[in-house]
């Protein structure tokens, strides 16, 4: 098990999901964690919440400076907010676009780019950014979401490359379908939400939606002592999704 014992982590959309659960592992294994989220009401001990918009610029440089102090240093970066988006290339008008891309992709580079001073200091400096299986999936009906996370997969590799011999190791994980305040959000506006879910446990090789606990604990693996030697990689977590290719018998 990676102990994260004197290790201190700031992680994105850290009050909801993948990044709750993701907070909440990474403090289990000793961690002192900060959590960056634009709403940061329910975010409790023993996290250090610090409220930014990732849109925003200047919230996140104040947010970074603000977990750093607390915190005492940085050594992990958890780059995960994100928000979804749904249709074809004929669905989204070009500001829906510049929104979404802004959240999901410029956004994880804001917060990099203010981390980044940072995490130079550390002697396990370590970012992990939350990609989505729709990079490489060719989902339908999700046209922007996945053009974004196609966006975070190749930021990760150049950023890996750049900063692999400051010591500073970047990778991402590939989540599947996972079972989110998100996901909830989604079935609530489908007509049939039962059937909705159904159709989304289909999808998935396993039968069954991913857990935020299974993705954190990709990300803390990556994110660990252990992963040394392991940078500019994605890792699917995602019920076999992407490397499968099922039939029906
Ligand atoms: P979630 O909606 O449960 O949590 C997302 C968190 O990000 C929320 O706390 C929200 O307040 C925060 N956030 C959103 N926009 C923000 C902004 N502009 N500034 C600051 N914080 C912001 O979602 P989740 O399912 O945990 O998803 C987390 C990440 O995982 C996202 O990047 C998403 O694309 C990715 N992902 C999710 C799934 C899934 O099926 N749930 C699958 C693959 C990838």
């Amino acid at each position: 098990m990676n102990d994260f014992t004197g290790l201190r982590a700031l992680v994105t959309g850290g009050a909801s999901g993948i990044g709750r659960a993701t907070a909440a592992l990474l403090a289990a294994r000793g961690a002192a964690v900060a959590v960056l989220d634009a709403d940061t009401t329910a975010v409790g001990e023993p996290f250090l919440p610090v409220r930014a918009d990732v849109t925003d610029d200047a919230s996140v440089r104040a947010a970074v400076t603000a977990a750093v102090a607390g915190l005492g240093g940085l050594d992990i970066l958890v780059n995960n907010a994100g928000i979804g988006a749904q249709g074809t290339v004929e669905d989204n008008d070009d500001a829906e676009w510049h929104r979404v891309l802004d959240v999901n992709v410029v956004g994880m580079v804001r917060v990099a780019r203010a981390a980044l001073p940072h995490l130079r200091r550390s002697r396990h400096a370590a970012i992990v950014n939350t990609s989505s299986v729709a990079a490489t999936a060719g989902l339908p009906q999700r046209v922007l979401y996945s053009a974004t996370k196609g966006a975070v997969q190749s930021l990760t590799l150049a950023m890996a490359a750049d900063h692999v011999r400051e010591g500073i190791r970047v990778n991402c994980v590939n989540p599947g379908t996972v079972d989110t305040p998100w996901i909830g959000r989604l079935l609530d506006r489908a007509p049939d939400p039962a059937a909705e879910r159904a159709a989304l446990e289909a999808r998935q090789p396993t039968g069954r939606l991913v857990t935020a606990e299974e993705v954190a604990a990709a990300i803390a693996h990556l994110a660990g002592p252990y992963s040394g030697a392991t940078t500019g990689t994605s890792l699917a977590v995602d019920g076999g999704m992407q490397g499968l290719r099922l039939r029906p018998a």
